[in-house]
């Protein structure tokens, strides 16, 4: 489902990604773990056109494989955005729309769907995450795991290949964690093709399929969790692991 080759991405002079390769098969669930700074946002921002690569190649869901050098025209780039969609850590809704309306919007406004279509569609999800009574309610009102329930939801009413998630639940307190990482269960259950970056190890283990250890801009690692996390290969996974664990 996604191929990346080669994919580098400096800001300024700083090269924080140094050649990213990855495969990331239908069905699969992808964590990608490390430490700060080491790139796991910046890959995520990548893979969905929020940061433009320097170089390397792209290709989500079978589209003409995405070139950053030189830069992609706006077509293709809004080809790429609209194969993913992005579960943010700080939720980034929308402060001054209703809940309904945080839903609705992409679908709507960018992929230019039939509004009575996307409204049912978005209310249904709504309601499997709980959050009906709440439709009409600002952000504001809301908890920070509601947030991140609508964020999910947001993130699934653009019907996306591909769902990113950047540590979807580091903003929240401990006693809402649970409600957000079942939901990401579920959906992982569901099939949805997920990469997910996450500080979690534990949840790395119980919901990934795969595991990439990510390092001063490069994956060093990436296997199954058991592996990975057990028995790793490379001594920069194993110090990073022997430091959380
Ligand atoms: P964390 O786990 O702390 O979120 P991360 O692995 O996700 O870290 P990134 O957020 O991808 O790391 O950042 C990688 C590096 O790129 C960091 O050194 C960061 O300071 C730098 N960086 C990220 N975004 C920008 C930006 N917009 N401008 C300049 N530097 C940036």
């Amino acid at each position: 489902l996604l191929t990346v080759r080669g994919l580098q991405k400096s800001f300024g002079t700083t090269r924080v990604l140094e050649s990213i390769d990855l495969t990331v098969n239908r069905g699969t669930v992808l964590a990608l773990i490390g430490p700060s700074g080491s790139g796991k946002t910046t890959i995520l921002r990548c893979l969905n056109g929020l940061d433009l690569a320097d170089g390397g190649t792209i290709d989500v869901a079978g589209y003409a494989t995405l070139t950053f050098d030189p830069a992609p025209g706006k077509k293709q780039l809004t080809t790429l955005r609209d194969r993913s969609a992005m579960v943010f850590q700080h939720y980034n809704l929308f402060p001054h729309k209703t809940v309904l309306e945080n839903v609705i919007e992409g679908p709507v406004i960018v992929q230019k769907r039939n509004r009575a279509e996307v409204t049912a569609e978005a209310l249904a999800l709504l309601d499997r995450v709980g959050l009906t009574e709440k439709k009409d309610s600002y952000p504001f009102e809301l908890s920070g795991g509601q947030q991140q329930r609508v964020g999910i939801v947001r993130a699934l009413a653009l019907r996306p290949q591909l769902l990113l998630f950047d540590e979807p639940t580091s903003a929240l307190d401990p006693e809402l964690v649970g409600d957000v990482l079942r939901l990401i269960k579920e959906l992982a259950t569901e099939g949805w093709t997920m990469v997910i970056v996450t500080h979690e190890l534990e949840f790395a283990r119980e919901v990934a399929s795969e595991i990439a250890f990510v390092d001063g801009g490069t994956i060093v690692e990436h296997g199954a969790p058991k592996d990975l996390l057990r028995n790793p290969r490379e001594e920069r996974t194993r110090q990073f692991l022997h430091r959380l664990l």
